[in-house]
């Protein structure tokens, strides 16, 4: 007991120097940005050094106070044009910088502090989150018969986390965004899927909230979508990666996992909070049966993928991505390739190289639930009829004719729009 209190005595006196050296410091606010998200609007606001500040609120006009201690104002600051902020005033004294948020209605901000992460220095962040409708917390979901399976689409970094930045200048959020929507659409043309986006501007939110917005909706598949960097700029070629409980299949997934996982810091998060968690034991069990999905899936991607694009290495891995942590939701992670490469880059942000990606990213995520169909979709009523598994050397007429059927009923079934078949694609036949 004596040990602990001395440290605590230790720790408060720490405490208390810290804050002295702090504010003898002055601190310039630099700049500030806002992000706007569907349910929250943030402001970020660059300061020079650590210090103190206070916030409040007051109404009639609803506004945010924020008084930055032993702090000067760099520049004049400017606010975008933003649905829940109005406009920014300031003024100055000798202890502080007050700042004031004018807003279009009343919020209860949420604000904390955060440290110097990857290229960004001090930020104080402001949160306005808008209230949840109690409508959407409480009403059941009641799952239909011959249901579309569900996919959740997740565009990965946002906001305050550009993500990789390539050797031109591209960001990762903007590319990973841009293949999550297109992805989308090519889902929704199946017939039997359906896609929802996880992310669909630009703003960040919590990797823990990406798939709990996944399992929320009951999503039969996640996927996150990302093109990182690497430290050398002759790596190169897209890769599939599921959860790993034990560690990673390689130097590269490790390393990608580890700077995957430190999107928080750099997106804006502090705390993270645990009270909604499952208990420890029910979370592997459910988890155990859902990484042997999330590894089904992540292997018909990688089929689907492979020998129609650059893959890196293996093309398929495995790491410890919070992202991919979903209790119950298979979940995948697609590196689309590496935006430290110069022709990586270059292709992901052509239009006929993000057409042929997500097309093979489709058949793979279609071919995945043809193979291992969730019970009451329409998929898993297609599934009970007659298939067949492309074999090398096979073709569509072949097929066809060996069935007793044509070419058109075929496409029509199986839901193509050209002849070509690939070795291991299910087919499914007329009865
Ligand atoms: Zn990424």
């Amino acid at each position: 007991m004596r040990i602990v209190s001395g440290l605590m005595r230790f720790t408060y006196l720490c405490a208390l120097l810290m804050t002295t050296v702090v504010t003898a410091k002055t601190a310039d606010i630099e700049s500030v940005r806002v992000w706007s998200g569907p349910d929250h609007t943030r402001a970020v606001f660059d300061i020079s050094a650590q210090t103190d500040y206070k916030l409040f609120e007051l109404n009639n006009p609803p506004r945010v106070v924020i008084d930055v201690a032993s702090a000067r104002l760099k520049t004049q600051l400017e606010l975008p044009k933003n649905r829940d902020i109005k406009g920014i005033r300031f003024s100055e004294n000798k202890e502080r910088v007050r700042l004031v948020l004018d807003l279009e209605k009343d919020f209860k901000p949420k604000s904390f502090l955060l440290k110097p992460t990857g290229k960004y220095g001090h930020r104080l962040v402001v949160d306005l989150n808008h209230e949840q409708s109690q409508e959407q917390k409480t009403v059941e979901q009641v799952m239909p018969e011959n249901r579309d399976v569900l996919v959740a689409i997740d565009a990965g970094h946002g906001g305050e986390d550009p993500g990789a930045i390539g050797a031109s200048g591209t960001y990762e959020k903007e590319i990973t965004l841009n293949i999550a929507k297109t992805l989308a659409q090519k889902i929704n043309a199946q017939k039997g899927m359906q896609a929802m986006i996880i992310r669909d501007g630009d703003y960040y939110i919590k990797l823990r909230d990406r798939f709990k917005k996944a399992r929320d909706k009951r999503a039969d598949l996640f996927v996150s979508i990302h093109a990182d960097a690497f430290h050398s700029a002759s790596v190169n070629g897209a890769s599939v990666y599921v959860l790993s409980q034990r560690g990673a299949s390689s130097e590269a997934a490790k390393w990608l996992a580890d700077s995957e996982n430190q999107a928080d810091s750099i997106g804006g998060v502090i705390i993270e909070d645990k009270r909604d968690m499952l208990s420890q034991v029910l979370y592997d069990l459910s988890q155990n049966a859902a990484m042997e999905e999330s590894h089904k899936a992540g292997q018909a991607v990688y089929a689907a993928l492979k020998n129609k694009v650059k893959l890196h290495g293996r093309g398929f891995g495995q790491a410890a991505f919070i992202v991919l942590k979903s209790p119950d939701v298979p979940s995948m992670l697609i590196e689309t390739g590496y935006i430290s490469n110069p022709d990586d880059e270059k292709n992901l942000k052509s239009t006929a190289h993000i057409d042929k990606l997500t097309t093979q990213i489709t058949v793979g995520i279609r071919n995945y639930f043809y193979q291992s169909p969730p019970p009451r979709t329409w998929i898993a009523a297609q599934a009970k009829a007659k298939k067949h598994v492309v074999q090398s050397g096979d073709t569509l007429s072949a097929i066809a004719s060996r069935n007793g059927t044509n070419i058109d009923t075929i496409k029509s079934i199986n839901n193509k729009s050209n002849n070509s078949v690939m070795i291991g694609e299910v087919l499914f036949l007329p009865q």
